[in-house]
């Protein structure tokens, strides 16, 4: 077949797809999909647009961001040196607003499961989050 693309069409396509790929989301979207599992994206008919909505187990998974969603105890989730008290009390609104939302989903029989950005980074903790996200998936709905 003839290369129909040029050389900054095609590295604008391989940027892209490798952007793409390197997000937390699709990486454990993809190996979710890939063992089998069927789900919806961002429903946002429930609290917090779940980023995987597993409707008959009544299961819901959230990729979020260290940065973003204040993960404790993380060198991602760390607050920047300036402006500190702006970004704490901002970070600090996004963690309470998780947990409200967690505690939502759980009211509605949902059961929510957390991954986090860092839980991807490297080929070992991924294997390790995929698995156990799998577990997850697998198990009892002990919130239903
Ligand atoms: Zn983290």
């Amino acid at each position: 077949m003839a290369d129909t693309l040029t050389t900054s069409q095609r590295s604008a396509l391989m940027s892209r797809v490798r952007g793409m790929d390197t997000t937390p989301e699709l990486i454990l979207r993809s190996a979710i999909h890939r063992a089998g599992f069927r789900y919806g994206l961002h429903r946002k008919d429930l609290p917090g647009r779940p980023d995987l909505v597993f409707a008959s187990r009544r299961k819901v998974i959230f990729v979020h961001g260290c940065f973003w969603h204040g993960h404790e105890g993380c060198n991602q989730g760390r607050i920047p040196q300036s402006n500190r008290k702006y970004w704490r009390q901002k970070l600090a609104t996004n963690r309470e607003r998780d947990s409200r939302t967690i505690k939502a989903l759980r009211e509605l029989g949902w059961q929510p499961h957390v991954v986090w950005g860092c839980e991807l980074r490297t080929f070992e903790r991924r294997l390790h989050t995929i698995s156990a996200t799998i577990q997850f998936l697998n198990s009892e709905n002990d919130a239903s």
